[in-house]
Formats: C-alpha cells, sequence, structure tokens
C-alpha cells in the first residue's frame, strides 16, 4: 500500500463548494427544494410503495413479469401504490417502442400501475418517470454530493474514453474490471482524488469531460448486518469503490439513479432481481450520503430451468421466454398469471384448490412464502396449471377465446370455427361443466391439435394400428360398422353394435373372460373400439366417441369409416 493521501481538501467546505459550482454552474434548485417538491405521501399505515424498473431494451420477459407482480401484490394489498418507472438511461442498449410494448404487455397481464409511464405519456405527481427526462433532479444532488467533499469530478482521458467504448460504456470506467488486483484499484482511486481546483478549471477549459465518482469511505473487510426481505440475514462488506454516479454525458448510472428516484418517489420496497445484490453496499452507502433513509430491499432469486438435470438459469434467450411468445402459444393471461403466483408463493396451489371461485387477487400474497433460492419454471407444469384454468370455463367462453387468439395467429382455424360457431362450440361442449371436466389443452395454440379432425379440412390418420390386426378384420368391421350406425341410438346401444361387431369377429366383448384367457381371443372391445376411433377421428386417443360421432353428424362417421375400410 502506498502513503500517497488524496489532495483536493474535501474537508474544506469553500473549496468543495467552489468544486461543486465549477461543475454545476447552472444547478439552481437546492436538494431541499427539489425533496419538496416530492411530499411525503399520504397512505394507510403499513401500505408499500413499490415500483416496476424495467429498462426498454425489448420485450417484457417471464423473468420481469416477475417482479412486476410481486411489486403489483405487495402495493395493492396493502392499499399502497405502483409506479412503473422507465429506465432509459442507456440510449445505446434502448430499443425503440420496448417502452410502450412493455406498458401494453403489462396491461395485457392485468399489471396495472397507479403511477407512471403510459403508453401515451405519464401519470401521477412524482415524476417524469422517464428517468431520461430526470436529468436536472440527478444534477441537484451530485451538485449537493460534491459540495459536501462526498463526490468529485474525474476527468476522463482520451485513452479511458477509448475504453468506455469498447465497454458500450455501461458503467463507466469499472476499475474494478480493469484491475483485479485491490491494492493497484485503490492506488488508482487515490490518484484520482489528486487534484486541485485549478487542475479542475484548465480541464474544462479544454473542454474535456468528466463523470462525477462518489468519494467512498468504506472498507472493504468490514461487513455490516443486513436484513433483505427475500434472502433474510446477510453480511455485506462496504463498498471502498469509488463508483461512478454520473456519467460524462451527465446521465446518472443505476446506483445514482435508484438512490435519486427512490427516495423522491417515496419506494418504501425496492424490489429487483438478485443480480443487483453485489451492488448494495453502494446502494447503502449512497442512501447515507445523500441522507436518505434507505428503503427495504428485496431480492427476487432468479428463475431457474432444468437442462439436462441440472439446474441452470433462465436466460431471456429460452424458448417462450418472452412474453409474446406466450401469446403466440396461445398462453392466456390469467393462466400465465396462475402460473406465476404457483411459482412465487408456494402455499399459492393449495389456496386456490380450496377457494376455486377466487381470483389470484384475493390470496395473501407472503413475502415470506417467496423460494430465497430460485424457482423452477417447467412448462409442463405451466401445461398443467393451464389446463386447470381454461378446463373451468365454459364452451361459449373457450370458444371465444380460440377464435380471437386464432384470428391473430391462425386465420385459416379462425374462419373454421366461425362459419359454424354452433358446431364449434358443441365440439367445445364436450366433457365441460362437470365435476371433473376434460384438461385437454393448456394453450390456445394446442386446441387445433385437439379438436382439428372435427373439420374435413383438417382431418388426417395421423396414427396407425399395430401390424398384429388382422387387416380384412378391420376392413370389415368398419364397413358393418357403417352401415349399422344410427345417428339415434343411445349410448347403449351404440355400444352395443360394437361389442356385436368385434364377438362376430373374434374380440371378446367380455373383458373378465378376455383377461382370464386371452390366447382363445383375437382381442377385446378395446381394441374393435380403437379401429373404430383411428377410422373416424384419425388418433387413437379422442373425447367420447359416441359423443364426438352425434356432433360428426351420421354423413362424415359413415364417410370416414368407408374411406378408411378401403385404404387399411
Ligand atoms: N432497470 C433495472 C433492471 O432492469 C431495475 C432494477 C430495479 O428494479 O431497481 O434491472
Amino acid at each position: 500500500m502506498s502513503d500517497k493521501k488524496e489532495f483536493f481538501p474535501f474537508d474544506d467546505e469553500d473549496q468543495c463548494k467552489d468544486l461543486a459550482e465549477l461543475l454545476f454552474p447552472y444547478v439552481t434548485e437546492s436538494p431541499e427544494e427539489c425533496i419538496a417538491r416530492f411530499p411525503e405521501r399520504n397512505l394507510p399505515e403499513g401500505a408499500k410503495v413499490t415500483r416496476f424498473a424495467p429498462s426498454p431494451t425489448g420485450f417484457l420477459h417471464f423473468g420481469g413479469l416477475f417482479p412486476a407482480t410481486v411489486g403489483e401484490r405487495l402495493a395493492h394489498q396493502s392499499e399502497g401504490v405502483f409506479i412503473l418507472r422507465i429506465e432509459d438511461t442507456d440510449s445505446k442498449r434502448e430499443v425503440e417502442g420496448a417502452a410502450e410494448n412493455l406498458i401494453n404487455t403489462l396491461n395485457y397481464y392485468g399489471i396495472h400501475f397507479d403511477e407512471g409511464a403510459t403508453a401515451t405519456g405519464e401519470t401521477g405527481k412524482y415524476g417524469p418517470y422517464r428517468q431520461s427526462q430526470r436529468g436536472p433532479i440527478y444534477h441537484v444532488f451530485a451538485k449537493k454530493l460534491v459540495k459536501e467533499g462526498k463526490a468529485y469530478p474525474c476527468f476522463t482521458t482520451e485513452e479511458e474514453l477509448t475504453a468506455l467504448n469498447a465497454v458500450d460504456k455501461k458503467e463507466e470506467i469499472k476499475s474494478k474490471d480493469w484491475h483485479t488486483d485491490p491494492n493497484a484499484v485503490k492506488e488508482q482511486q487515490l490518484d484520482r482524488r489528486r487534484f486541485t481546483l485549478d487542475d479542475v478549471k484548465k480541464s474544462l477549459k479544454n473542454g474535456e469531460r468528466f463523470v462525477i465518482r462518489i468519494r467512498s469511505d468504506g472498507d472493504a473487510s468490514v461487513k455490516k448486518p443486513f436484513t433483505d426481505l427475500i434472502k433474510g440475514n446477510l453480511e455485506i462488506p462496504e463498498n471502498d469503490e469509488d463508483f461512478v454516479l454520473l456519467k460524462s454525458d451527465g446521465i446518472p448510472t443505476y446506483h445514482f439513479a435508484h438512490a435519486v428516484d427512490d427516495r423522491l418517489m417515496g419506494t418504501t420496497h425496492v424490489i429487483r432481481g438478485e443480480e443487483w445484490l453485489p451492488s448494495l453496499s453502494k446502494h447503502i452507502q449512497l442512501f447515507r450520503y445523500l441522507g436518505f433513509k434507505l428503503p427495504k430491499y428485496m431480492h427476487i432469486a432468479q428463475i431457474m430451468k432444468l437442462e439436462n438435470g441440472a439446474k441452470k438459469k433462465l436466460s431471456k434467450r429460452d424458448m417462450g421466454a418472452n412474453m409474446n411468445d406466450y401469446k403466440k402459444m396461445g398462453y392466456t393471461p390469467e393462466c400465465v398469471m396462475e402460473y406465476v403466483m404457483t411459482l412465487l408463493n408456494s402455499n399459492y396451489e393449495e389456496w386456490h384448490a380450496q377457494n376455486t371461485e377466487k381470483k389470484y387477487t384475493d390470496f395473501p400474497f407472503s413475502i415470506k412464502k417467496m423460494s430465497t433460492s430460485g424457482c423452477l419454471f417447467d412448462f409442463a407444469k405451466l401445461d398443467d396449471v393451464s389446463k386447470n384454468v381454461l378446463s373451468k370455463y365454459s364452451a361459449q367462453k373457450i370458444y371465444e377465446l380460440v377464435t380471437e387468439w386464432a384470428r391473430e395467429f391462425d386465420p385459416g382455424f379462425a374462419e373454421l370455427l366461425t362459419k359454424d360457431k354452433n358446431y364449434a362450440v358443441s365440439i367445445f361442449a364436450i366433457g365441460r361443466g362437470g365435476k371433473k371436466p376434460r384438461k385437454d389443452f393448456g394453450a390456445l395454440g394446442q386446441v387445433k391439435a385437439y379438436m382439428g379432425f372435427f373439420y374435413d379440412e383438417l382431418f388426417e390418420i395421423t396414427e396407425e394400428l399395430d401390424v398384429k390386426y388382422d387387416r380384412s378384420d378391420i376392413k370389415r368391421i368398419l364397413t358393418d360398422f357403417s352401415e349399422i350406425y344410427d345417428e339415434n341410438d343411445d349410448q347403449n346401444t351404440w355400444f352395443d353394435k360394437i361389442k356385436m361387431l368385434g364377438e362376430r369377429m373374434g374380440y371378446s366383448s367380455d373383458m373378465k373372460a378376455y383377461k382370464a384367457t386371452p390366447e382363445n381371443f383375437k382381442g377385446n372391445v378395446a381394441d374393435v373400439s380403437s379401429f373404430i376411433r383411428l377410422a373416424v377421428t384419425g388418433r387413437l386417443n379422442s373425447p367420447d366417441m359416441y359423443e364426438v360421432m352425434k356432433i360428426l353428424g351420421k354423413e362424415k362417421v359413415v364417410r370416414r369409416l368407408k374411406a378408411f375400410a378401403l385404404q387399411i
């Protein structure tokens, strides 16, 4: 460690004041005046103020819907306020139209904000809610820190600027990325603090650009206890890095904007991904420097997925991670939110099984029931949850949902469905409405595969009968059945006919007898039914055949039986 010392007199009030004036001559508002513009909120006791703060770099992802839902639930469950703040300080990474897309998508999933950015502007008294429009506010507090000797300018050399461009200016000169040797970092840090007012004046005159760095007083070997509402009791080392507050274009880093915005917006609970945990020491320090009360923090664990038996982080590139993909696949907002809740609170599923008529917003959401280590995303589980949700809808509602979805994603299918609405609704009515409804599809995109065979345009034989069945038996049974099928038969008569045709060809209709001596038969009535099923639906699995045939109508049934008898 060197015996170098910083030499700007950070403890000389006048010099610090002069430095602040040199750097921010245009800032005339005092921090107190600024704070007064955002008065304390008048909320009931225990009300939480939360915010969702996406960067508009693309579409909303499953990993974004997660914290958004937590924020929404905690705010609205406590009669608090839920804010949408757009963190658009990184213009290079910004994608045009992304903010509007995010807003619309969140709205589609029923995540409503009380304040914040809207598709056409913004609403609320604590704005602006787009960080790119809050520039002057950040400068008020940057000036305050410089004035108090807690921050200082650092003029960037050409060399540094080039390096910056290489790292996409993300965090502006991340000293720790450049040097892995902590002593070298410390030396470099002290070097930065070695300047005089004259140096600053000269650099400004030369038009050099500068960043504002915090003058850190921390010691990384000192750990302080901290309680995160999700992660529990933690030990956080002090921050010892003079990290950047304002970048050379005057735009704040995430750290600085977070402290200023969450203070002025009155955020009580900061809900964000656990990837921010390593930066927490910076934020604790910054709130202290600014004289702000630290909000409560909730760091949500990364969502995981299973890949070849191992847990991996769900990445943005994963199939279906983008919420627009979910829409395309036909997972309705209600299904997705149901799944999100299942993942978020371990007792949600059980609660909903006991409170089937209630909405997820009636559920007492609890921070304590959240996973500390990362819940597992699983498409099969999403399907299960969704099947449950959709199975409770009426045939009419399913019809409407499917046609609306198909209009956007499968117009040909939409045309078929709307050509004869009653026909489609009667198909959806199969096995619906009872205590144990059928659960055939979890997404609207799966419906066509489930019921396409009802339409000649989509009908095709997609499976095969085992070679063990004598083809001439099959032909015979199908032809005979096509001759005796009567739409007006009740289910017993209908089934007796099938049994009788089978018996005639050596297929037992008595399952007990068959099981006792299978060698005495060619097969049983289930085999016979499968011949008919394949001929009529093209598959070996289908909803109740009796009902299916009634809906299809005699003409189609007979035509398909005969056609299959001919082709087999
Ligand atoms: N813009 C940050 C992100 O997208 C927000 C983190 C936070 O909520 O504070 O990760």
